[in-house]
Formats: C-alpha cells, structure tokens, sequence
C-alpha cells in the first residue's frame, strides 16, 4: 500500500493534481481541508470550531488536526493507496502522520511538491474564489493563508528532505506534464 503526501501551497494544484493520480491508480484520497468544509456544511461543533480558523486563514489546532486524520484514514481501509493532501502542514504533523503509520506497519512512500511562484498562486487562488463558493478565496485572506504557508508549513520541505521522501516538480505549465512527472516518482516507489 502507497502512501502519498502531496505538497505544495494554497493554489498550487494539489486538489486537481490528487484528482488525476486518483484516476489513474484507484487511491483514496484524503483532503483535511474538504473534510473540515464538510463539518461546516453539516453544522457540527467540529465544523464551528474550524469555521474560526479558516476564516482568518489560519491553521486549525495541531491535537485536533491529528485525530481528525487517524479516524479519516482508517475509514479508508483497506485500499491500494492514499493520498494526504493539505496535511501535514506543520511539524508536529509530520511526525504525527509518521508514528500512524508506522503503528500500521506502514510509512510515507513519498513527499510530491508542487513547486509554484507566489505571484502565480495569488492570481489562481483569486480566480478560483470567482467561481469556489470558497469564504477563505479572497484576497486578504489568501495573503494570510500564504504567509501561514511559508512560516509554518514550507520548513516541512526540509523535514521530509532529511527522511529522504522529498520530490520536488514544478506546479506550472500543462496539468498532464505535472501529473506525467508526480506519476514517474510514483511509478518509480
Ligand atoms: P485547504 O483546502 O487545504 O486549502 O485548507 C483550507 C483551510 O483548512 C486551511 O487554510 C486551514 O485553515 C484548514 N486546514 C486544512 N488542513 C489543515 C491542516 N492539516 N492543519 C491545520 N489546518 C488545516
């Protein structure tokens, strides 16, 4: 069984790219932020309390996060694989995601990072509020999740560099090139 982190910042396709490795190799896949949208949509005390972070950009509480995603990936058992996406985005995270696994007897397969330029994910993410319905898809609050990106999620990169998982490719250019290049790290696991 596969498990495989996609990387990147808010806008740098991780959703879409997940999309596509989900069509070609029948993996789960596992969105923290779809998940919490879902809480929201279904009024639960969970979905209030993320509500109150995600408005203003930030990051949900770590001991929260964690317990959210144990239960969400062992909902997913048993299956060919799962694709983390939007966690980990913090240290503890990474190294919560690592003990789960391996209390599973299983382990990260790989770390795929999108790599795009800030001016580029601002323009995405603003057209994409256009038409997401998403309250966090506006320009203030883009600014704010970015600056969340790079202060506590972006050293992560280096985290899973020293595990040796890091595979960077770059996030721009045709959707098919981006998902032939995460494709080949996978294929190559
Ligand atoms: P996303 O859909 O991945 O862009 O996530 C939207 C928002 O959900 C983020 O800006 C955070 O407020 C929250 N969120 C999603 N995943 C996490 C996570 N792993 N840790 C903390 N907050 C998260």
């Amino acid at each position: 069984m596969k498990n495989i982190v996609i990387f990147g910042a808010p806008g740098s396709g991780k959703g879409t790219q997940s999309d596509l490795l989900v069509a070609k190799y029948g993996f789960k896949h596992i969105s923290t932020g779809d998940v919490l949208r879902a809480e929201i949509k279904n009024e639960t005390e969970l979905g209030a309390t993320a509500k109150s972070f995600i408005d203003k950009g930030q990051l949900i509480p770590d001991s929260l996060m964690i317990d959210i995603l144990a239960s969400t990936y062992d909902a997913m058992l048993p299956c060919e694989g799962v694709i983390f996406d939007g966690f980990p985005r913090t240290i503890p995270q990474a190294e919560a995601l690592k003990e789960m696994l391996a209390k599973r007897n299983t382990g990260v397969t790989a770390m795929l990072e999108l790599e795009v330029e800030d001016t580029v994910l601002i323009e995405r993410l603003v057209n994409r509020g256009k038409t997401s319905g998403r309250a966090d898809d506006n320009e203030e609050t883009i600014k704010a999740r970015l600056d969340v990106y790079h202060k506590q999620t972006a050293p992560l990169a280096e985290w899973y560099e020293k595990e040796g998982l890091r595979n960077t490719v770059k996030g721009t250019g045709a959707l098919e090139e981006i998902s032939a290049a995460l494709c080949a790290v996978i294929d190559a696991k």
